[in-house]
């Protein structure tokens, strides 16, 4: 009894299969030890702050006394290691959330320094980097600067610390995820010590995380180790794949408060925004949020053991300790990255029919594929990749509700690339 009872899956590959398994073992132990830290946090949170039926009930209009709304926000903040917390499904995106937090804190002729080269993409617009867009923070007078990532792709500690007692800007910037560049993503022990650079040469600093994809990766989180605010998005991690939608800011109270004025209005805050019965997938998405995140890294770590063993080069290898839930394989051809992409979409439980093809992006020199078979539009927890076509056709894969769902999604990728002749074995 196996994947075939079900899939068309090469005898030879089904070896390659059970020696990733075997590969995987140690790797899967630490996450299942991570993966139960981080429930029962979550589980503690929702105690302590006495979750009850009535915290789902939903609120219409203004939402004035949304009682389910502020205790969510407490629990998250406890999630988080946080004073504080705003979690609403009214932020659109990560982007939207990240915006209203760097809004919410600076002022014009402020300084922010970036200190992990250049932010992802679409942060690069937020911050007006390459030009003063409308409505950008550039737009409103706030200065930006970087500290570019060493040649290894790790932060430059020593320039970090020169150019903030330079400069000792309002803001230092950092960014966990690698998000779809080739560095390597910062562990809670990488961010630790930028903080702790910062801290020594410009103390009065606000210090930000981009939190995307790196919660519940490891047993600590940004503002557990001296970060001031923090962000992110509800469908990747923290959103446990339920959250239809929505952000969360967590950190300082005082700088919660700041972000609460720019998310409605100053004055008004964070008392008002209806929950229009989403309280509940929000709860249960959070509670989800650290198996779930436990489920993607199994599957990321398969991946990178499979297709390690297949001959592959892959990023971060099998046996390294993570700092998001993206894994980077790079699969040498244009065919390769088409079938990869192709062989997963057939493997998703949503759009499992639908053949994906290179296509022009905006923002995008190259043509780019993805695989995304979700019930959330977009949702990058649930089991996806992408490239864009060119070398080294390397394709991004994240996600996995599941993990047994997730490695046939993986299976049906090698499998693909194998009937096109992409694979030796
Ligand atoms: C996903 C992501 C964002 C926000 O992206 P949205 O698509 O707007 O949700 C920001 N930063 C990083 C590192 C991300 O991975």
């Amino acid at each position: 009894m196996n994947i075939t009872n079900f899939f068309e899956i090469d005898e030879k590959l089904l070896k390659f299969d059970k020696k990733a398994l075997e590969k995987c073992k140690k790797q899967f132990q630490r996450i299942d030890e991570i993966t139960e830290f981080n429930q029962l946090k979550v589980l503690s949170a929702f105690i302590k702050n006495g979750v009850s039926e009535a915290s789902f009930s939903g609120s219409t209009g203004y939402g004035y006394d949304d009682r389910g709304r502020e205790v969510l926000e407490r629990v998250m903040a406890d999630c988080m290691g946080a004073e504080d917390a705003l979690i609403r499904h009214n932020f659109v995106s990560g982007t939207h959330t990240l915006t209203v937090a760097l809004f919410g804190v600076l002022r014009p002729n402020d300084k922010v320094i970036c200190l992990t080269g250049r932010p992802y993409d679409t942060i690069t617009g937020v911050f007006g980097i390459d030009s003063v867009t409308d409505g950008s923070l550039a737009d409103f007078g706030v200065l930006y600067g970087q500290v570019d990532l060493k040649a290894d792709g790790m932060p430059d500690i020593a320039e970090i610390k020169r150019v903030l007692k330079a400069e000792k800007p309002k803001m230092a910037y950092i960014q966990r995820s690698r998000g779809y560049s080739t560095r390597p993503s910062l562990r809670i022990d990488d961010i630790k010590e930028i903080i702790d650079a910062v801290k020594e040469v410009s103390p009065e600093s606000i210090i930000m995380v981009d939190n995307c994809y790196g919660e519940f990766v490891e047993t600590k989180e940004p503002c557990e180790i001296g970060a001031d605010i923090i962000a992110g998005s509800l469908i990747k991690n923290p959103g446990g794949g339920i959250a239809p939608t929505g952000g969360y800011i967590a950190g300082k109270k005082e700088l919660i408060e700041k972000c609460s004025y720019r998310l409605t209005c100053a004055g008004v805050g964070r008392e008002v925004g209806a929950t229009l019965g989403h309280s509940r997938e929000l709860y249960l998405g959070l509670f989800s949020a650290p198996h779930v995140v436990g489920e993607a890294l199994k599957t990321a770590i398969y991946t990178a053991a499979l297709f390690e063993l297949l001959g592959f080069s892959v990023t971060p290898k099998s046996d390294e300790t993570r700092g998001d839930i993206i894994q980077c394989v790079t699969l040498g051809s244009a065919e390769g990255l088409v079938a990869f992409c192709q062989g997963m979409q057939s493997g998703a439980p949503v759009d499992s029919f639908v053949v994906p093809e290179p296509w022009e992006m905006p923002g995008y020199t190259d043509p780019v594929i993805m695989a995304a078979g979700a019930f959330t539009l977009g949702a990058s927890i649930e089991l996806s990749a992408d490239g864009p076509l060119r070398e080294p056709y390397a394709a991004w894969m994240q996600g996995g509700l599941n993990f047994h769902s997730a490695k046939a999604g993986v299976l049906l990728a090698a499998q693909k690339m194998l009937t096109k002749g992409a694979i030796n074995i």
